[in-house]
């Protein structure tokens, strides 16, 4: 579904992607792991199209972007692809980002509604049902601010479900949360990841990505240092950096 080739990303002089490649395909979980800065969320943004980059190609179900514009000032050309992909991408980011003046039904409802100009009643039914799928149904008439972390956080995802896109790219979902509330969201994601859903996640938590990657991805100043799937990199790392990243997480 996303494929990116040799990607490189800077901030004025700061490298930050130094040319990395990353495919997910259709019903695979993709874990990014590695240290803070190393560039996993900023790959995340370029992959969602909400960050430019200098060099690479970025391939959404085997369509190249259209770029516009060479080196600092390339960008995607063409807003209906982005907004194609975007759509198609949804992010679920650490900090939840719900709106606080609409009801949690009301978040849920809004992007359905106003991006992809769905019918009211159809979309109602739908965010209804993510609501329920991820375990707060009950929760549809609250407001953001009654709601514990870690059903923000669900309610996050119930948002993202209901653009029904055909991925979904979590950044440290569960980082901002208690180690209890954690336990709940790390739920629907293996809920999710068991019912074949195409996901990019970006974690910390070293159990979830070896339950339910596909492949693991351990991302290194900006490289790809080692990648594979779960057991071969946490089982039987290769590089030194990455045992020595995963023996400062244990
Ligand atoms: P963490 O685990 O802490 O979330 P990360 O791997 O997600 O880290 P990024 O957020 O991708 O790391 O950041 C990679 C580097 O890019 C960092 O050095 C950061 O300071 C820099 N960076 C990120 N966003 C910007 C920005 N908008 N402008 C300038 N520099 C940035
Ligand atoms: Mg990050």
């Amino acid at each position: 579904v996303i494929e990116i080739r040799d990607l490189h990303k800077s901030y004025g002089s700061l490298e930050v992607l130094k040319g990395v490649s990353l495919t997910a395909r259709r019903g695979e979980v993709v874990s990014m792991i590695g240290s803070s800065g190393s560039g996993k969320s900023t790959l995340l943004r370029c992959a969602n199209l909400l960050e430019d980059s200098q060099q690479g190609d970025i391939l959404f179900k085997g369509e190249a972007v259209h770029w516009r514009g060479t080196g600092m000032h390339r960008r995607p050309g063409d807003a209906k692809q982005v907004l194609r992909i975007r759509t198609n991408l949804s992010m679920v980011f650490q900090q939840f980002n719900l709106w606080s003046h609409m009801t949690i039904l009301q978040n849920v409802m809004e992007a359905p509604l106003t991006v992809l100009g769905r019918d009211r009643a159809e979309v109602e039914e739908k965010a209804r049902a993510y609501l329920a799928k991820v375990g707060i149904g009950d929760k549809a008439d609250a407001w953001p601010a009654q709601l514990s972390g870690g059903q923000q956080q669900r309610a996050a995802i119930a948002r993202g479900l209901c653009m029904e896109p055909e991925a979904l790219l979590f950044d440290e979902p569960t980082s901002a949360l208690d180690p209890e509330l954690e336990q709940e969201v790390v739920k629907v994601i293996k809920d999710l990841a068991n019912e074949g859903r195409t996901m990019i996640l970006v974690t910390h938590d070293m159990r979830l990505a070896a339950d339910v990657s596909d492949t693991v991805v351990f991302l290194h100043q900006g490289l790809v240092e080692e990648m594979g799937p779960p057991a071969d990199v946490f089982g039987a790392p290769k590089s030194e950096r990455l045992k020595q990243f995963l023996s400062a997480t244990q």
